[in-house]
């Protein structure tokens, strides 16, 4: 039966609960947020199942990928709905055309983020853009096998450790499976981000976006609308979006994510999707403000996915890509302020997120002493 010890070694897939014969794992949040999984050792009868899965306890060998390319869709209008250059509309949609079915992150009611798949093409809509939250997974990997098994094509996509916890549910390959993992710098709490939404004021929101290019991909904003008043409530450059700054310092990643167990080709994905940042300097002719994807053909059924797509595509290579890109391969470093923010958070919720900036930004005798005194206190 599962048990989580250190929450650094689950990331969340909800494989165990997807495979649990009896249904007794349920996943339930922590005090930051992030979903664990909890077996009810009355209803468990001890087979091993979900131990098995677990792409953490059971991590697949790093593999080279067959091919990497620069990528763009050839239409304007999907790279600017997309957050890079539109690689993963195009892949889905060619799912679709064939009558398959398309799995991918989107907004629930409330803008949190969940699992979901979509069958028709005026509804991939929801499936496009980055959410910079960890999305639930629910029983998706339950309904990926249904699908698979009765013989229609299945697109995957998501984080690469939900792409390894979906293949090692699935214990086998399955050649109507594509599966696709996004580069992933890690995933930020849903509490930090259903928190950051109430602190916007009681509000029905009509939209969210957090790649908006009126700028250009570069200096991409971060865009929510209210649905009442139909306007912007949020529209800021990155840079100087108070969510995203606590995000990219790693103030609220999972903890998995300092330790990721499906970087750098472990996922067992046949395609993984990025930006391809750095393409101005190593393919200046491809380069444009509407976005450019970095495109990894991981195996045979994935190259000849891309190959036959009508993607623009630029060879490139694995060194080229990773120069601008770390986080294809390596984990971002756990912010020596996280703990400090949590402490924070619980006091005065998203104020802590400022008050973290400026507390790291302090000297280093001044955190020390600080610290010493917040332990006293
Ligand atoms: C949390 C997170 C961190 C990322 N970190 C990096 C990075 O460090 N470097 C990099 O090059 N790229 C990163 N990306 C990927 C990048 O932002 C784009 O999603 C990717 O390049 C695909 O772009 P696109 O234009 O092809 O398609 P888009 O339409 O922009 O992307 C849609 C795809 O993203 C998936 N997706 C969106 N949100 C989530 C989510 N919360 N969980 C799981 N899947 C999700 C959808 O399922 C779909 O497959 C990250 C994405 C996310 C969600
Ligand atoms: S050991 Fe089997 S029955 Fe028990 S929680 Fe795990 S999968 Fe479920
Ligand atoms: S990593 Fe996935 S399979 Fe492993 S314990 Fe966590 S949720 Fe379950
Ligand atoms: S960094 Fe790794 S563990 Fe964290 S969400 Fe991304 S793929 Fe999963």
């Amino acid at each position: 039966m599962i048990v989580i010890k250190d929450k650094e070694n689950c990331c969340g897939c909800g494989a165990c609960s997807n495979v649990c014969p009896k249904s007794c794992i349920r996943m339930q949040e922590d005090e930051e947020g992030f979903l664990y999984p909890i077996a009810d050792s009355l209803l468990c009868i001890n087979c091993g199942k979900c131990e098995k899965v677990c792409p953490v306890s059971n991590p697949s060998e790093a593999k080279a990928s067959e091919a990497v390319f620069a990528a763009k869709n050839v239409s304007d209008e999907a790279r600017m709905k997309s957050s890079s250059g539109g690689a993963f509309v195009k892949l889905a949609e060619m799912v679709l055309q064939e009558g398959g079915v398309v799995f991918g992150a989107c907004f629930d009611n409330h803008f949190e983020v969940e699992h979901s798949y979509v069958e028709e093409t005026s509804s991939l809509g929801k499936l496009l853009g980055s959410k910079y939250v960890q999305s639930k997974m629910g029983d998706c990997f339950q309904k990926v096998k249904q699908f698979l098994e009765i013989g229609r094509k299945v697109l995957f996509s998501g984080t690469s450790c939900q792409v390894a916890g979906l293949k090692s549910f699935l214990g086998h390959e399955f050649e109507n499976l594509i599966a696709v993992d996004i580069v992933c710098h890690g995933v930020p709490s849903p509490l930090v981000w259903r928190k950051y939404l109430e602190s916007l004021g009681a509000r029905d929101l009509s939209s969210v976006s957090f790649r908006n290019k009126r700028d250009g991909w570069t200096k991409y904003r971060i865009r929510i609308c209210d649905a009442i008043e139909q306007k912007e409530v949020v529209d800021e450059c990155y840079l100087d979006n108070v969510f995203m700054k606590g995000f990219l310092k790693n103030f609220y990643l999972r903890p998995s994510c300092y330790k990721c167990p499906a970087k750098g080709g472990r996922s067992c994905s046949d395609i993984t999707i990025g930006d391809y940042w750095g393409v101005e300097k190593q393919h200046p002719a491809f380069f444009d403000e509407k976005g450019v994807s970095l495109v990894l053909a991981n195996t045979e059924k994935g190259l000849l996915m891309i190959k036959n797509s009508s993607l623009l595509l630029v060879e490139s290579s694995y060194s080229q890509a990773t120069q601008r890109n770390a986080c294809i391969e390596k984990s971002v470093f756990r912010s020596p302020d996280r703990d400090y923010f949590w402490k924070q958070f619980s006091k005065q919720g998203i104020g802590a997120i400022e008050k973290t900036i400026s507390h790291a930004s302090k000297p280093n005798l001044i955190r020390f002493v600080a610290k010493r005194l917040n332990k006293q206190s």
